[in-house]
């Protein structure tokens, strides 16, 4: 692998006219590709003066903004890691991140100053900035005062780029190490494998505290020397007057239901589109349907998670085959991608097993958790990804090809009930087909007599009236009675975390 800042690849995208426009931030003015080296090298010289120690952690928990994503970027320049925070996250959260991670820079928003500046002077920071998304904040201030002539700090591929702690929904979070080259590897994959072309206009509205947002979106664009629109956020009226101007879209599944639910959003708002990716979530059958027949345009579907960033897409150029709902497709170039037993032989076509990866995408290991990470990796080298699927098998009634894989869920949401696995995706399938169904959530909670029980939550289609005995019944005629939920909760929606993913572990807390 090629030693190289991750910046300096990004850069070498950039075009060459520089006063044209890299960000779009509708009512916050435009960033020209100018604007990006010049304020990136401001904010690197600034972190370089302040004489951290090599492998300094910069602990970024503002909102998202066009400063934010520089601020990312001037981190890479100055050869520091990068770690951004979800800003849902308070003061005892906060805490344990800093702690863990040891920052010699924390910047956070304004009105946080005071408590996350406590969490700060706990853990040792030495510098606390603030940054707004009005272009305002002590970081931006002291960056002004700083050249805006920077050369960027040799990295060799192995040297970390970034933290990102894993959303922890069984036990500590955990800081997934990864370097610069995991990350530039994957931007260059993704740049060929999903056809990147720099008169592309890519419609940003994902989080940029998460691999999704962070790196697949916001890399892809900058390597192609393309535009990006910038929301802060998904909204769906500004999506609708922005999308006929965009050619990419990356969400993740909440987005696109959020979309179909507008009657205004069709063929006409989608014109210029060529991609739609989702990820982060199963996407269902359903939208991926619905989505293909009122637009046109299929959704291509990929698989990743923070400690490896992007693994299996399904294709975008036809010659490599068909976009199939239900599937997160083919291995990336480069990845590879297997399906073993609990023994770790491997599970034929169709059998359900866990998904190991090996890439040099994959990451460097749990930030000081040197056990841990020994844990996660088989001796031969292969990262246990905790997912749960199989290759090929069936997706919504056709014949999946052997090369596809599916995603059945996380190893640790399998139920095992009597001595019986059920995996939670086979009947959450069952119920989503019900008339009157919008979606479910299967979950195993403790039972006296087999271990754990079975049981689902639903959430109604508006207006439909679901009949918990008559769902059960139909159930009982096309499944084994041990995998049949013994209860059936509606409820009006299920508990999400901001990437989309169901929150199972709060399911079962309030159905134990
Ligand atoms: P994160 O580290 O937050 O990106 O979460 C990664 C996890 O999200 C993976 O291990 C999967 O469980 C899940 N995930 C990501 N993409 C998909 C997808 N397309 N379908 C189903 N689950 C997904």
């Amino acid at each position: 692998m090629k030693d190289e800042n991750l910046y300096s690849l990004l850069a070498s995208g950039f075009p060459a006219d520089l006063d044209a426009v890299c960000i779009e931030a509708p009512g916050a003015g435009d960033y020209t590709w100018r604007d990006v080296q010049t304020q990136t090298a401001r904010m690197a010289n600034l972190l370089r003066s302040l004489d951290l120690p090599e492998g300094a952690r910069v602990a970024v928990h503002v909102e998202k903004s066009p400063e934010a994503l520089l601020l990312y970027l001037a981190t890479l320049r100055a050869g520091y890691v990068y770690l951004p925070l979800n800003t849902a996250y308070q003061e005892s959260e906060v805490d344990y991140f800093l702690g863990d991670a040891e920052p010699s820079v924390v910047v956070c928003a304004s009105k946080n100053r005071e408590w996350v500046g406590r969490c700060a002077q706990r853990a040792g920071t030495g510098h606390v900035y603030t940054l707004d998304d009005d272009r305002t904040g002590t970081l931006l201030d002291a960056a002004a005062q700083a050249s805006p002539e920077h050369e960027v700090a040799v990295r060799a591929a192995d040297d970390l780029a970034a933290i990102l702690y894993t959303s922890g929904t069984t036990g500590r979070s955990k800081g997934a190490m990864l370097t610069h080259g995991n990350l530039a590897s994957n931007a260059r994959v993704l740049h060929e494998y999903w056809g990147w072309r720099a008169d592309d206009v890519l419609l940003h509205m994902l989080p940029i505290f998460h691999v999704h947002g962070l790196f697949v979106a916001a890399h892809g664009a900058l390597l192609a020397g393309a535009k990006m629109i910038w929301l802060p956020k998904l909204d769906v009226a500004a999506a609708l007057r922005l999308l006929p101007r965009c050619t990419v879209m990356m969400g993740v599944p909440t987005y696109y239901v959020r979309l179909l639910a507008e009657p205004a959003f069709g063929r006409d708002t989608c014109r210029n589109m060529r991609l739609f990716v989702s990820g982060s979530a199963p996407l269902l059958m359903e939208t991926f349907n619905a989505f293909r027949e009122r637009t046109g345009h299929t959704i291509l579907e990929r698989y990743g998670m923070s400690e490896t960033v992007m693994l299996v897409s399904n294709p975008y150029d036809p010659a490599l085959g068909e976009r199939l709902g239900g599937t997160v497709g083919q291995p990336l170039p480069g990845v590879s991608a297997r399906v073993v037993d609990d023994a770790g032989a491997a599970c034929p076509p169709g059998e359900i097993g866990n998904i190991q990866v090996k890439g040099p995408n994959v990451f460097k290991g749990y930030w000081r958790m040197p056990e841990k990470t020994r844990e996660e990796f088989t001796p031969d080298g292969w990262f246990k990804t905790g997912d749960v699927g199989r290759w090929g098998g069936e997706s919504g009634g056709a014949r999946v090809p052997d090369g596809y894989l599916s995603i059945v869920g996380r190893s640790k949401d399998l139920i095992i009930s009597g001595g019986f696995n059920v995996y939670p995706k086979e009947i959450e399938s069952f119920l989503d087909d019900m008339p009157g169904v919008e979606e479910s959530a299967v979950i195993g909670v403790p039972h006296p007599d087999f271990g754990e029980a079975v049981m689902a939550v639903v959430v109604p289609k508006p207006g439909a009236n679901l009949d918990e005995a008559a769902m059960i019944a139909e159930l009982k005629a096309r499944i084994a009675n041990f995998k049949v939920p013994k209860r059936i909760h509606v409820v009006s929606e299920l508990p999400r975390n901001t990437m989309g993913k169901v929150q199972k572990n709060v399911l079962r807390q309030t159905y134990a």
